[in-house]
């Protein structure tokens, strides 16, 4: 079996005082995502779903909450430390796909940054990498505008022969 699938999910709280910061991209906003690193609720769903492909577990497990390393992180360069994991192992990723459920901001004229931000640091051309927005229809806590999640798959191939580049 040289394909492995993975999935990652994830969601913060919407506080004041805070940038809004996903996908790389700070968005202009009076809420922002609360968290120890950056916050950025994509591209942990992204990690997770890589990590998840390989059974190696979740980002809390790498980048504990609680290490003070990690307070205030970029998680674009958490991405790229995963993505390295990914390619010392031999695989190599064919496509990550995301859905980002946000009331608001509008995020649909912030997605294709996004993409290229991710692809950026996952080595992959933009076109493989999906990022989604939608609204809850003012349902559950991200419609009350109280989080914003985030759910993603990514699909690896085993491909050792490239283990030491992009
Ligand atoms: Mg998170």
């Amino acid at each position: 079996m040289n394909l492995r699938i993975g999935h990652g999910y994830d969601i913060h709280r919407l506080v004041e005082g805070r940038p809004l910061i996903l996908g790389g991209v700070t968005i202009d906003h009076s809420l922002g995502l609360d968290g120890h690193s950056d916050a950025d609720v994509l591209v942990h769903t992204v990690m997770d779903a890589l990590l998840g492909a390989l059974a190696l577990g979740d980002i809390g497990h790498y980048f504990p909450p609680d290490d003070p390393r990690w307070r205030g992180a970029n998680s674009l360069v958490l991405l790229q430390q995963v993505a390295a994991m990914v390619r010392e192992r031999g695989w190599r990723v064919v496509n990550v796909d995301t859905v980002l459920v946000a009331e608001r901001p509008r995020l649909r004229p912030h997605v294709a940054a996004m993409a290229v931000n991710m692809a950026t640091r996952l080595g992959i051309s933009p076109d493989r990498v999906g990022v989604k927005a939608t609204t809850n229809e003012k349902l559950g806590p991200e419609g009350r505008e109280e989080g914003i999640s985030c759910s993603a798959v990514a699909l690896l191939v085993h491909d050792p022969d490239r283990r030491h580049g992009p």
